[in-house]
């Protein structure tokens, strides 16, 4: 299915927080809530159900008709990081094979905060309508699951109700994904985070405000484009990858962002939707 050579390769397709926010300013970057396609070895491993994953499922049907295997790992069930899943068509073929795993949390098992953003009557078809879905499993701190050739392994991070931030090892390449986090007062790097990013080749990170606009931001945890280069560097990550990008955060901003990490050493991108980086 990869038709690759490198044994890890990752696609955006959803680069926003909080909500969607198509429209003229933002249709350069993209205004999908988050969601990267991630091809390790012969497995596709999706990283959050945001509205990213309509485009990814619409163009995985273009490319084949064949029944699709894929495991779909959620930080967390925060509304933007779910809310594709009850559009994601994939999902709805029973000829699917789809994998989802999350966190595992005290109070709210993962398959309750599913089925419960699909009740009527905010929504009329259940999830056990999604007929593609066939295990929802819990994945605590500090546990790994092989794919094949690739290990994905699961800490948590700093934010609110707790999301869960994933490494994927395949072969010699690495990506660290860490959605949603707010970087802490002390200078030391959360524990969680050091360990998912040490040396990877890939670091995803919340960049959903600058530095300047954070004090207005404190405590709802998210970071800013500043610390995760901070961060990015401490830990030896080869590509830093923005994304998470506030409601408010429009393309221009984006090209201001991408003309000051241009200046800096070491290897920035601005996570785009529909781009896909070979690692
Ligand atoms: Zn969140």
């Amino acid at each position: 299915m990869t038709g690759s050579q490198s044994p890890l390769t990752v696609t955006f397709w959803g680069v926003r927080g909080s909500t969607p926010v198509p429209g003229p300013n933002t249709a350069r970057y993209g205004g999908n809530t988050p969601c990267v396609e991630v091809r390790a070895g012969d497995s596709i491993l999706v990283l959050d159900a945001g509205t990213g994953i309509q485009s990814f499922g619409r163009e995985m049907r273009e490319s084949t008709d064949e029944p699709v295997k894929l495991d779909l790992f959620l930080t967390h069930t925060h509304w933007d990081h779910i809310q594709g899943l009850p559009f994601f068509q994939l999902a709805y073929d029973p000829r699917n094979e789809i994998n989802i795993i999350g966190p595992k949390r005290d109070g709210a098992s993962l398959i309750d905060c599913l089925e419960r953003q699909m009740l009527p009557p905010n929504f009329p078809v259940p999830f056990s309508l999604l007929q593609g879905v066939k295990s929802v499993t819990e994945i605590g701190a500090g546990e790994s699951m092989t794919f094949g050739a690739a290990t994905v392994t699961a800490q948590f991070l700093n934010h609110p109700n707790e999301s869960m931030g994933y490494r994927i090892d395949c072969g010699d390449k690495s990506l660290a994904y860490c959605l949603d986090h707010e970087h802490g007062d002390s200078e030391e790097i959360h524990s969680g985070l050091a360990a998912l990013a040490k040396n990877t080749d890939m670091l995803v990170f919340d960049a959903a405000y600058s530095d300047e606009e954070y004090p207005s931001f404190r405590g709802w945890g998210h970071s800013t484009w500043q610390e995760g280069y901070k961060t990015a560097q401490a830990l030896d990550v080869q590509t830093l990858a923005l994304a998470g990008f506030n409601p408010g955060v429009v393309d221009t901003d984006l090209d201001a962002i991408k003309a000051q990490v241009d200046e800096l050493p070491g290897a920035v991108v601005i996570a785009t939707e529909g781009q896909t980086h070979t690692l």
